[in-house]
């Protein structure tokens, strides 16, 4: 490559683009790397594009794009973050990069739910991102007493960071779904989870990406995708208060498997499936 032709911004993000398209990579990684080394935002870089870049920002982008197409790694561990709900959360190897869906999840829980006064748990919160983005949207106009459990003490920290970095008031426990809130007695109203949904058998369909840099645990269930449903619904009625509320994420072919143990549970809930932008069910909502 020759620097002196990408020695503007414009072309350091025009050789980015055909370097990660001929290695079969998104093009628009680019401009995601650069925005994050740079510190700008999509303004800043309109304004700066036909500026010179210093050669130590072109020299780390460069190092940047290469490692992305070599090793596949993904942009959210190279920058650190990812956008969820409108705010920008840390992410690690340790916690499952957010996904869109669950902002649809999140969506329609802020949707329903129109109590002025909510306790919530989110159980495996991984990166925090639906307990954090519920407590903040919430603390507008309501009181919120927001908790969240995780079994990974590595995913708790980066949640706690994000809960920081955004000044939300999140109660963090340790433990197996809701066993913490079991032991020490709370209740809450609304139970809201993306648990781990992938049966093992299915870890052939998942992208190499996904398998390689999405921990195990926040992936994978035993008893075909069903356990972490199967544990928190067993669970949920010694933690749910009267006409609580479950909003559970699911694979988009386990609606009728979630449903079923749910009415064996709560056999006089009220059950609703909700489908995602793509057109899958991807939501259960549970109302007791
Ligand atoms: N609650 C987090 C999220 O939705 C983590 C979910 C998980 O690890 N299964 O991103």
């Amino acid at each position: 490559m020759n620097n002196m032709q990408i020695s503007t911004v414009h072309g350091a993000l025009e050789w980015a683009s055909s370097f990660l398209q001929k290695h079969n990579c998104e093009p628009k990684v680019a401009e995601i790397l650069l925005l994050h080394i740079m510190d700008w935002s999509k303004t800043d870089l309109i304004i700066h594009l036909r500026d010179s870049i210093a050669e130590d920002k072109l020299a780390d982008f460069q190092q940047k794009i290469e490692q992305h197409t070599e090793t596949k790694i993904p942009v959210q561990h190279l920058t650190g973050v990812e956008a969820f709900y409108g705010r920008m959360f840390h992410v690690n190897k340790h916690v499952l990069i957010p996904r869109p869906e669950t902002e649809e999840l999140v969506q329609q829980v802020i949707e329903v739910v129109d109590k002025t006064n909510i306790t919530c748990v989110d159980i495996g919160t991984g990166s925090g991102v639906i307990a954090i983005t519920l407590a903040k949207e919430w603390e507008k106009n309501r009181q919120v007493n927001m908790l969240a459990t995780d079994l990974s003490e590595k995913a708790l920290k980066v949640a706690k960071k994000n809960a920081d970095k955004h000044e939300a008031k999140v109660d963090f426990y340790h433990g197996n779904f809701l066993e913490p809130l079991i032991t020490q007695g709370k209740k809450v109203d609304l139970i809201v989870s993306n648990p781990p949904y992938i049966a093992y058998d299915e870890a052939g369909d998942l992208s190499e990406i996904v398998k390689h840099f999405d921990p195990e645990m926040a992936l994978f269930a035993d008893q075909n995708g069903l356990a972490a449903y199967q544990q928190i619904i067993h669970q949920a009625g010694r933690v749910l208060n009267k006409q609580g509320m479950i909003f559970f994420e699911i694979g988009h072919q386990q609606a009728e498997a979630v449903k079923q143990l749910i009415k064996q549970q709560f056999p006089n809930s009220e059950v609703t499936i909700f489908q995602d932008i793509n057109g899958k069910d991807r939501i259960v909502r549970v109302m007791l």
